[in-house]
């Protein structure tokens, strides 16, 4: 097998369907899975298939192609409600691996601590499969069946994540709790998206924990109770131990059980009052471009841009947690 050559989806769908092949992105899993094991002879690189490597906003909402690394997701031009999956963008691994990793092998090789899952649970991201069979669409939460274990086919590649369209006023949060301050496996994570009307009532709330169970898990428990409150509620005093009761966090080298669970608690805590804080600014910007007879136009991406709160922070470390209880 020519390793270097380019490739169309087509050849390499033909390929997958003749004989077992390893899919190979940017090798950041795949390699260190191989520990003393030699590679193996048939290696699909996807990395050679044209047209993988997109980013791109369409009728249908947003589109990741399998090839899009890391740094593509940081550099692209994507809505507040992304904020969560680009700051969780900046916590996998360091820079080089960022610029080597796809966030298709990172659901691909669904690990419990995989830093991509919870931003892209709470973007409802669905998953595109493509064979020689013709292609099929799972949520992401049915994609991912288990550690280890998703729900492809030996003959199906992952060819893009799809996110349905999300409003502008939309705001996403992650944060990671790791021991130390780089190249660290999460702790535990979370991130939350939270939208509201015009009043400040909650329209949509999407709260994702990882590293907590054995795939990472929306609760839902937690977002039907705060929907439709406001945001000049006290939020964060709703949040309870309860809520959390889903979880089935373990205990191992990284902390135990409950450490997680405290630990997880706060970051939610921390996340809502960042979310609540920036969808109040909003808000109050919004009401005063009407009071001085704005033409409110919806360009809300503008109006957060002028607050400075459509950039969360996005260097290095900035969204993580390390010392906490
Ligand atoms: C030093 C280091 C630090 C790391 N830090 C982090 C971290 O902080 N957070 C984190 O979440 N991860 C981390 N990782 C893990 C890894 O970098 C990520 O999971 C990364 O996103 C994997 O992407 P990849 O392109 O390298 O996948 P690969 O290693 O190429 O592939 C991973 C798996 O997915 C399969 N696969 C890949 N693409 C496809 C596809 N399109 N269709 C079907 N199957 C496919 C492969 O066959 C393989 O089984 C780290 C890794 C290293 C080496």
């Amino acid at each position: 097998m020519n390793r270097t050559q380019q490739m169309s989806l087509g050849s390499a769908l033909e390929e997958l369907a003749r004989t077992p092949v390893a899919i190979l992105a940017g090798g950041t899993d795949f390699y260190p899975a191989l520990q003393d094991k030699p590679t193996p002879d048939n290696v699909l690189d996807i990395t050679r298939i044209a047209g993988l490597r997109t980013i791109e906003k369409n009728a249908d909402g947003w589109s990741i192609g399998a090839g899009s690394t890391w740094t593509d997701v940081i550099n692209a031009c994507l809505p507040p409600a992304f904020d969560g999956l680009k700051a969780a963008a900046h916590e996998v691994g360091s820079v080089q691996i960022q610029n080597a990793a796809t966030v298709a092998g990172n659901l691909c090789n669904a690990s419990p601590a995989a830093d991509g899952v919870p931003p892209l649970l709470a973007l409802n991201a669905r998953i595109e499969l493509a064979s020689v069979r013709g292609r099929r669409t799972v949520s992401l939460q049915d994609f991912i069946l288990g550690p280890r274990k998703t729900a492809r086919q030996a003959d199906e590649l992952m060819v893009a994540i799809h996110i349905p369209p999300i409003n502008e006023s939309a705001i996403g949060r992650f944060s990671k709790l790791g021991s130390r301050r780089y190249l660290v496996i999460s702790i535990v994570m979370a991130c939350i998206l939270l939208d509201t009307d015009e009043q400040g009532n909650l329209t949509d709330v999407r709260i994702a924990v990882g590293a907590c169970s054995a795939v990472a898990q929306r609760l839902e428990d937690l977002e039907q109770m705060l929907l439709n409150y406001s945001i000049h509620t006290d939020l964060v005093s709703m949040v309870t131990p309860s809520m959390f009761s889903s979880l089935t966090p373990i205990d191992d080298i990284r902390g135990s059980g409950d450490y997680r669970l405290a630990a997880l608690h706060q970051m939610v805590n921390r996340l809502l009052s960042s979310c609540v804080h920036d969808a109040r600014a909003l808000l109050s910007s919004n009401a005063r471009r009407i009071d001085q007879g704005g033409d409110f136009d919806g360009d809300q991406e503008g109006d957060q841009e002028a607050l400075g709160i459509a950039s969360q922070p996005h260097a290095k470390g900035e969204g993580r947690e390390f010392l906490l209880l």
